[in-house]
């Protein structure tokens, strides 16, 4: 099983800068795989993410009985390297009522006419709730990075774009954060690691099987020319927001089972660190529910009374008959 000490092999350490050559995206030595041997690896790690699953399913009930905290979980990532796949797996495992899902796309003009943070705002979890953003406010300190030019349509008061700009946006995304935080809002954040080897035979794979044609979008190609940019953006810009209140996980995603297990496995931990209980009914309020429960009862016999007297009416005219 994956343990709190192998979720913090992946958690980028707050105030360091983060060196993803250091991260292996091919990475799957967990002890217990190890032991269970190469060719069974898959198998286990298959039963180990059904185990996961319930676990999860139970973690967000009580999450959602709890209702004082919402959990946000930020996914990011290159194109091909597993986050529609991760959803899907984390998804299948929860209530459908406790759990959101968005996706972030370039932004519209009404997007674009507000501060980079706005719309994400609009779509986060409320108490009780597990929220997944696929693609996130990040966007503004990655993609447009590397194409600064998108930043002329966010139509911002003059200044430099340099360094300090940067800096900034991530002073204000550790700030918003942090409020989401104490507010009760528990921020996961979890980049997807995938080698530039597997992107491009996921994406010959995409190309070559018909099924999977319209998940390869020509942009998909033109980003991967600017590899070493983003690589460069992500370790900026992870370095600098990973928090104690919003740490990001840097997880490897060549294999996708061992992705979705990480992933998983970091939000039930998570939650099981949270003093989640039911919420206990006590004094007139139980007393309440037991005048309730006795009147329920009452009337049970009483219409079970009146169904045996019913029955015998008309058991004693059939046999009149
Ligand atoms: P996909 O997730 O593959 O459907 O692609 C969505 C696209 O929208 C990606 O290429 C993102 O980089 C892009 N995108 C998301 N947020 C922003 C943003 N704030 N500014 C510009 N492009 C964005
Ligand atoms: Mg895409």
């Amino acid at each position: 099983m994956i343990r709190q000490d192998i979720l913090d092999l992946f958690r980028v350490p707050p105030g360091k800068k983060l060196r993803l050559e250091e991260h292996d995206p091919g990475w799957v030595q967990t002890k217990e795989l190890e032991e269970a041997g190469k060719g069974a690896v898959r198998e286990r790690a298959l039963a180990i993410l059904e185990e996961n699953l319930a676990e999860l399913a139970q973690a967000q009930e009580l999450l959602y009985a709890d209702g004082r905290y919402a959990v946000l979980v930020v996914l990011q990532a290159m194109d091909a390297a597993g986050k529609d796949g991760t959803i899907k797996h984390v998804m299948s495992g929860v209530n459908p009522q406790g759990c959101q899902v968005f996706s972030f796309k370039k932004p519209s003009a009404e997007e674009l006419s507000h501060d980079f943070l706005w719309r994400c705002t609009l779509c986060l979890p409320e108490r009780g709730r597990i929220g997944i953003f696929n693609r996130s406010y990040y966007e503004d300190v990655l993609v447009v990075k590397v194409h600064p030019e998108l930043l002329e349509q966010q139509r911002l008061p003059p200044g430099k774009r340099g360094k300090g700009f940067w800096a900034a946006r991530y002073e204000d995304i550790n700030a918003f954060e942090h409020h989401l935080h104490r507010n009760g809002t528990v921020v996961l954040k979890f980049f997807l690691n995938v080698s530039r080897k597997e992107q491009k035979r996921r994406f010959l794979e995409r190309l070559s099987r018909p099924e999977k044609n319209w998940k390869f979008s020509a942009s998909d190609l033109a980003e991967r020319a600017h590899w070493d940019a983003y690589r460069e953006a992500y370790e900026d810009a992870l370095g600098a927001t990973s928090t104690e209140w919003a740490p990001w996980y840097v997880v490897p995603a060549d294999h996708k089972w061992l992705a979705r297990l990480i992933v998983a496995r970091a939000v039930v931990e998570t939650l099981e660190t949270l003093d989640l209980e039911f919420p206990k009914v006590e004094g007139k309020a139980l007393q309440e529910l037991q005048k309730v429960r006795r009147a329920l009862l009452a009337e049970q016999l009483r219409s079970g009374a009146t169904t045996r007297a019913k029955g015998r009416k008309r058991g004693g005219r059939d046999r009149g008959r």
